[in-house]
């Protein structure tokens, strides 16, 4: 059985690019997704805020996902569900199985991944103390809560600021439990700004800046948390410790883009996102297999995971036409005060109309300028009232100006006028 398309992972990601490569003539397209249902994460994500840009409304996550499965459904792009990828060998052959087909090697001319992230846990981080019930990451949470009907505690303290913790925060405390903090070990929060407001501020949640989990105690339960405050290297400061009464800890500490596909498969991958490094046209350093969502970077807002995917999949059509131009690559690096900058690399020719750029910062700034320089000569600029670490930057520039440049592009933030 050979697919033009094979795309790994049916979330928002998975679905959107599949439906672009239909719209784009792409023909036998095949989604490939583990869980029983199609959706991916947004499945567990009940709140509104999704699909603002996308769809101009304020949908749920289930709505949103919804949204895209009815589309795909009214095409011919096939589905198989309750599948897990196990490999992608250097043929583009993808080794799969299932229950009811059992092992099998599907062949496909391209590839999209699109296999999200997942939480890092406890381990990852190395909390010390007991190894009492009542730890968990906040996804799991959001899981047993929204999906399965599970309440996991009742008084709960939460470590980590980033959205999926704030969100947390609110969806305990609306089912009844007593949120007595959110700890976060930076003196900023890593979340956007309207979680604090919505999901802490309105329920006058405390969070706890540039503080950490010292100590975990518990029998066979979560009984206590010990917090205590850091100083600027991330040093507990001793005799600033709390202790709270919980009996349960929500963990909200980072997610890391599942790829143990892509290093097997010998993707190159990029060691500042955890992610993969791309083209403009989202391919990896393998030709033929392209990537999107959360498996690139980590995304905050699902609307650009949609846009993002929608360009891998007009990609995979140009490439199946055989018209992807690999002529003239340069690379785009980042320098001071940018973390990442995607994509790392670019080939001017196979720019659609503009080129976009996703970045993230390194900390909190006020009146700055993204500038994106060849040599040493802004080509472009965009001035910012205010920046974190927590909120995706994204910047457009005109294929004309990228058109003139001659070298490499770094991308650094400077003082704004
Ligand atoms: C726990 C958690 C909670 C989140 N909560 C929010 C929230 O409340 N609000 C918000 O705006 N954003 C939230 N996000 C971010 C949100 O996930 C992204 O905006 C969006 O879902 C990313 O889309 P994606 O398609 O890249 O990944 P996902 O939605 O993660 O979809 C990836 C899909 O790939 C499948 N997959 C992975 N590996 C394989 C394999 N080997 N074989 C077959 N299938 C595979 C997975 O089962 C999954 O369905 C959350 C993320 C996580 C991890």
């Amino acid at each position: 059985m050979c697919y033009d398309l094979i795309v790994i992972g049916g979330g928002p990601a998975g679905l959107a690019s599949a439906y672009e490569a239909k719209k784009q003539g792409v023909e036998k397209i095949l989604i490939i997704e583990r869980d029983k249902e199609l959706g991916g994460i947004l499945n567990q994500c009940i709140h509104n805020g999704f699909g603002l840009h996308t769809f101009k409304e304020e949908l749920t996550g289930p709505e949103y996902a919804e949204r895209f499965i009815d589309m795909i459904n009214a095409t011919d792009i096939e589905v198989k569900l309750d599948t897990m990828v196990l490999e992608i060998d250097n043929e583009k052959n993808v080794h799969v199985v299932n229950t009811i087909d059992g092992y099998m090697i599907l062949k496909a001319k391209s590839i999209i991944l699109s296999m999200g992230c997942r939480e890092r846990t406890r381990g990852a981080i190395a909390i010390p103390g007991d190894r009492p019930s009542g730890v968990l990451t906040a996804g799991a949470a959001q899981r047993y809560i929204n999906m399965e009907g599970y309440m996991p505690g009742k008084e709960v303290l939460i470590l980590g600021s980033g959205d999926i913790g704030l969100i947390m925060a609110r969806r305990m405390t609306l089912e009844g439990a007593k949120v007595k903090g959110v700890i976060e070990l930076m003196p900023y929060s890593n979340g956007l700004n309207r979680n604090i407001v919505q999901c802490l501020n309105d329920y006058n949640i405390p969070l706890y800046l540039s503080h950490t989990v010292t100590d975990i105690i518990g029998r066979d339960r979560l009984e206590k948390v010990i917090i205590a405050k850091v100083d600027k290297k991330g040093k507990i400061i001793k005799g600033t410790e709390i202790e709270f009464d919980v009996d349960t800890l929500l963990l909200s500490v980072g997610l890391i883009p599942e790829n143990e596909l892509s290093t097997k498969a010998g993707i190159d991958k990029d060691i500042r996102t955890n992610g993969l490094i791309v083209s403009e046209s989202m391919e990896t350093s393998i030709r033929g297999v392209f990537a999107c969502g959360n498996v690139l970077h980590v995304h905050d807002l699902v609307d650009f995971v949609t846009e993002e995917a929608k360009r891998a999949g007009r990609s995979v059509a140009k490439y199946l036409r055989n018209e992807l131009d690999y002529s003239n690559y340069l690379h785009v690096k980042n320098g001071k005060s940018i973390k990442y900058v995607i994509p790392q690399k670019i080939n001017i020719q196979a720019i659609e109309d503009n080129l976009t750029m996703l970045m993230r910062v390194d900390n909190i700034y006020h009146n700055k300028k993204i500038v994106v320089k060849c040599d040493k000569t802004a080509i472009a600029q965009f001035n910012r009232k205010h920046l974190a670490p927590s909120e995706m930057e994204k910047v457009i520039i005109s294929k004309s100006i990228i058109e003139k440049v001659k070298g490499d592009l770094v991308v650094s933030l400077e003082d704004g006028e």
